[in-house]
């Protein structure tokens, strides 16, 4: 068992509770609920890629080192539906003990298959490109989509669809001057609508929806594959002109991005075959025209904010049906293989709160910042699209992952980027949490840092005495070479003993993990949000949750606050839930709900380790004595005269110089001959910064500031949020109501022994 734990890490699995509860009477009783997170393809140095077939069970499990079999009578047993499988002659030829498959190596619980499938086609990508920016900003965006393209393999293909008032197809190559179909912004169209009237469909006689495609050779090449067109692209892109419409005093740009993507899925639809494909949506301003609009074009009418979904103002009427409409795109896009990734470029909000269905069902990335100029924009861009050593795309697509286990537990769903596929069996629970009603999930366009959260239910209705759990987890998806993978994970799990002594309770207590658990806690508060419960809700239950389980796990006499202490296996625990109630998933401070979709949406997305840096930042202090990084607690009397500070909250990456320090850099240690600790304590962080900035995806905003300057604010609002509120009122000062963690968890050991 230990040596099956030991290997997790590398194959992407952590769970809450390593050992789990015998039923679901016990599982109220832990508090936490029964999960584990799964980062499917996790970089892994050690994988075994293997090129042949998986030994397949009739009921889809693939053989596995958890599985029994035998050598000596060449069989092997599923322990999902015990079939017995004979292994077939290649492998019953050979196979002994010593001689054994790499599937069946003790320490493969997970590998991947190549698949022999034909493989997938050239992906398909479609650029929305919104024209009702200003010429600067439109620059920005042709340059880098410019230099993508000019990247990409040329057997890759691409369209071009502009958006503003109208929204234009444009077909390529054809002829040396660009022709483009313009649909009305205004209106609302039916796919059949829009595939009709891009040529791409003939609809049969009074057919409500439906007809024929058109022959693929005679409709207009809205896709085409980049070495053909690559030309054509670029010049038209050089000539590309901000839309331009004279526009009425007090009014904003007419934006139809809604119309703009409900097309570019239609055309996709239209090429059929369930290609690999992805919609990149550029967006410099909201929708405010036709379906999916954010936002009226009258100034008048302000961009909804949280406030106003508390008031009831009129300016959230178009939330409820921009919803729906972003939300039936985003089911027919997973339907048809593709990937939505947006581009949030503007200072004002553009949607994201409505929008981010789209992407989040389809496994897209969401790139949120002010301009098209930015680090942010054009790094995150080019990281998307960058290229392995032999030149393909890192890139995956129709990604789906299949849940399978012994019957003595289920699943009760899913969270993160993933939509469930409604495969409903004996295995899927009734008790739903998150994506339910499944044993299967879409995955689309997973990524190495994906990472999803499963809920388990212990399925009391087995009264035999089973004493481990074996769960398989299968994830077929297109890799970057267009191969079909399988990546297999098969865990086991031992089942406690009835938490009704003490000996069973503290097994079961010394088995939790608990960043799996806050980060698994972190999640359930943002899709609860995201279902609208408001933040006092989540608030309260942290609290809750947190008593109950500090009541049940810590060592203490009743009433005796003095007595209370944790085991090592939760004493961090507390910090993470204080720093999770203040956190952007929780409270919306100064937000916008479009900031704070951001945030949470990468909560859903990313590994245990970055949600950990998400919920409570790291920060590193470097001094002359030690110009080696020590991390230092996220306070306001770590901002030291003497130091240098990095701080990482995954979202920013901030430098920040003490007044000593800039002193020093002013005067010029670090360039004089025996002052290579100043050097070194300038340098290391900045370093540092430049490592996690190359890495991350998204591109982390990244500030390097001193003591006192405006930039600073990001530290101190982070060390201590309720600053940026109180700000307002003065000046000075950053007196917090909110409490210290000193206070916080003072209360916490009064609560948690009092009788
Ligand atoms: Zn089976």
């Amino acid at each position: 068992m230990e040596d099956i734990i030991s290997n997790d890490e590398q194959n992407g699995i952590k769970f809450v509770w390593n050992v789990l509860p015998s039923s679901r009477a016990d599982a109220t009783k832990i508090v936490v609920p029964v999960g584990f997170h799964y980062n499917p393809i996790i970089k892994n140095e050690n994988l075994s890629l293997l090129e042949y077939e998986p030994l397949k069970c009739r009921c889809g499990s693939i053989i596995s080192p958890l599985f029994n079999y035998s050598t000596r009578s060449k069989v092997w047993e599923c322990p999902f539906c015990h079939t017995r499988n004979s292994f077939p002659k290649a492998y019953s030829e050979y196979i002994s003990d010593e001689n054994l498959p790499a599937e069946l190596f003790k320490q493969n619980n997970t590998v991947e298959y190549k698949l022999n499938t034909k493989q997938a086609n050239p992906p398909i990508f479609i650029f929305l490109i919104d024209i009702a920016i200003d010429e600067d900003e439109l620059n920005q965006l042709k340059e880098s989509i410019q230099e993508i393209i000019s990247n990409l393999p040329q057997d890759c293909q691409i369209g071009i669809i502009t958006y503003g008032r109208m929204c234009n197809v444009i077909e390529l190559g054809s002829t040396d001057f660009p022709i483009s179909y313009a649909l009305n912004g205004e209106k609302s169209y039916k796919s059949f609508e829009i595939q009709e009237l891009l040529g791409l469909l003939v609809r049969n006689n009074n057919s409500q929806s439906g007809g024929t495609f058109v022959n693929i050779n005679h409709r207009p090449k809205f896709v085409m594959p980049v070495s053909e067109v690559s030309f054509f692209v670029n010049s038209f892109l050089d000539d590309l002109q901000p839309e331009g419409w004279s526009k009425e005093p007090e009014t904003r740009d007419s934006n139809c991005v809604g119309l703009a993507i409900n097309t570019a899925v239609s055309i996709l639809e239209a090429y059929g075959n369930n290609e690999c494909s992805r919609i990149e949506v550029f967006m410099g301003g909201p929708g405010t025209i036709g379906e999916g609009k954010i936002v009226g074009t009258d100034l008048k009418e302000t961009i909804r904010n949280y406030i106003d979904f508390e008031k009831k103002n009129p300016n959230t009427k178009y939330y409820k049906p921009a919803c729906t409409f972003y939300e039936q795109i985003a089911q027919r896009a997973v339907m048809s293989g593709i990937v939505i990734d947006i581009y949030s470029c503007c200072l004002n909000q553009v949607g994201l709160y409505e929008m981010r269905t789209m992407s989040s069902r389809t496994g897209g990335y969401i790139i949120f910042t002010d301009s098209f100029s930015t680090m942010i924009f054009k790094d995150s861009f080019r990281k998307i699209f960058s290229l392995d050593d032999n030149g393909y795309l890192k890139m995956n697509f129709k990604a789906k992952l299949h849940f399978n286990c012994t019957n003595n537990y289920k699943v009760s769903g899913a969270l993160g980027h993933l939509f469930s596929l409604k495969k409903k069996t004996l295995l899927s629970s009734d008790l739903v949490v998150g994506e339910g009603n499944t044993v299967e999930w879409a995955l689309g366009g997973i990524n190495p840092s994906s990472t999803y959260t499963f809920f388990l239910d212990s399925n009391d209705q087995v009264k035999e005495n089973i004493k481990t759990v074996i769960i398989q987890l299968l994830t077929t998806y297109v890799a970057g070479d267009r191969s079909w993978r399988l990546r297999v994970s098969t865990i086991s799990r031992r089942i406690s003993n009835p938490l009704e002594t003490q000996n069973a309770l503290n097994e079961i207590g010394n088995s939790f993990d608990q960043e799996a658990a806050a980060v698994l806690i972190g999640r359930l508060c943002v899709d609860n949000n995201f279902k609208g419960e408001d933040s006092k809700e989540s608030l309260k239950w942290i609290d809750k949750t947190l008593i109950h389980l500090m009541s049940k796990f810590a060592k203490y006499t009743k009433d005796n606050p003095n007595s209370f202490s944790l085991t090592s296996k939760f004493e961090l625990f507390p910090q993470f839930m204080f720093y999770l109630r203040r956190s952007s998933f929780i409270q919306s401070f100064n937000e916008s709900p479009d900031e704070s979709t951001y945030y949470k949406y990468l909560l859903l997305a990313e590994s245990v380790q970055n949600c950990t840096i998400m919920i409570q930042p790291l920060l590193f202090e470097y001094t002359a004595e030690n110009p080696n990084p020590i991390p230092v607690y996220l306070d306001l009397n770590s901002l030291r005269n003497n130091c240098v500070l990095l701080l990482d909250t995954f979202f920013h990456v901030v430098v920040w110089h003490g007044t000593d320090v800039m002193k020093w850099r002013e005067e010029g240690y670090q360039n004089q001959e025996g002052y290579d600790n100043i050097k070194q304590m300038l340098d290391d962080p900045q370093d540092y910064a430049e490592t996690i900035l190359n890495e991350r995806l998204p591109t982390p905003r990244f500030v390097s500031c001193d003591s006192g300057s405006g930039q600073e604010r990001l530290l101190k609002c982070t060390v201590n949020p309720s600053s940026d509120s109180k700000k307002k009122h003065s000046e000075e000062g950053f007196f917090s109501d909110d409490v210290d963690l000193k206070v916080f968890m003072d209360s916490l050991r009064k609560l948690s022994v009092s009788s």
